[in-house]
């Protein structure tokens, strides 16, 4: 089931989007503004995000940018007749299309299911991963180390999620809190010290000779073994 972020203000047509969605399988999550989207992007990560630009608080730009620098997921914006040089600028910022308010929900469904069919990772995610010894199924949350399970609480599997989920790149403590612990943790640096070692352990991973997770000194942490290599 595909999961489509909606961040709109107007509640009502807000929740009409989800009701059609909905009817259609999808898996809705609703944010009525830039920061909440930011949030559940993060909390909860999108194949799809339909994006309103005009949001009070961060705009719908703004949120694009912050969307961007952490997911890939196609972002379709939403944006009124007379505002062309928005909908560049979105197109400029990466979103994947746009669609012009007032619009008909046939044509916003079928952008969406284009973009979703385009999208490298929606609908086609793997529920088993491998990485070296490790052997991860996403969906059933179970993890083997040389085919042994590994018990990890569900907070060490969610951070174990964010690493796989973006192997080679850097993960900020920023993100790695929110996405973790949520809004309001990104003090608690501390939080990832002691998980990122837990699950070190666990997965037999050495912070001085890692094969798995590699420490950036005062930045994050960075997931270094290669998908499906034994
Ligand atoms: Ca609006």
């Amino acid at each position: 089931m595909s999961r489509v972020l909606v961040v709109e203000d107007e509640a009502p047509l807000r929740r009409a989007l989800r009701t059609s969605l909905a009817a259609r399988g999808f898996d809705v999550r609703e944010a009525s503004s830039g920061e909440e989207a930011v949030i559940a992007a993060a909390d909860y990560p999108p194949d799809l995000v339909v994006l309103d630009l005009g949001l009070p608080g961060i705009d719908g730009m703004e949120t694009l940018e912050r969307l961007r620098r952490f997911t890939v997921a196609p972002v379709i914006v939403l944006t009124v007749r007379d505002r062309q040089t928005d909908k560049v600028a979105a197109l400029d910022a990466g979103a994947d299309d746009y669609v012009i308010k007032p619009f008909d929900t046939e044509e916003l469904l079928a952008r969406i299911r284009a973009a979703l069919r385009r999208s490298p990772t929606a609908e086609r995610r793997p529920s088993i991963v491998r990485f070296d010894v490790l052997e991860i199924d996403l969906v059933n949350r179970r993890v083997l180390r040389e085919a042994q399970p590994v018990h990890l609480t569900r907070t060490e599997l969610e951070l174990l999620e964010a690493f796989v989920a973006n192997p080679g790149k850097l993960l900020t403590h920023d993100y790695l809190l929110t996405r973790v612990w949520g809004r309001g943790y990104t003090t608690e640096s501390h939080y990832l010290r002691v998980y990122v070692g837990q699950l070190r352990r666990k997965l037999g991973d050495d912070a001085t000779n890692p094969r798995f997770i590699v420490t950036e000194p005062g930045l994050g942490y960075r997931w270094i073994a290669e998908e499906g290599l034994p």
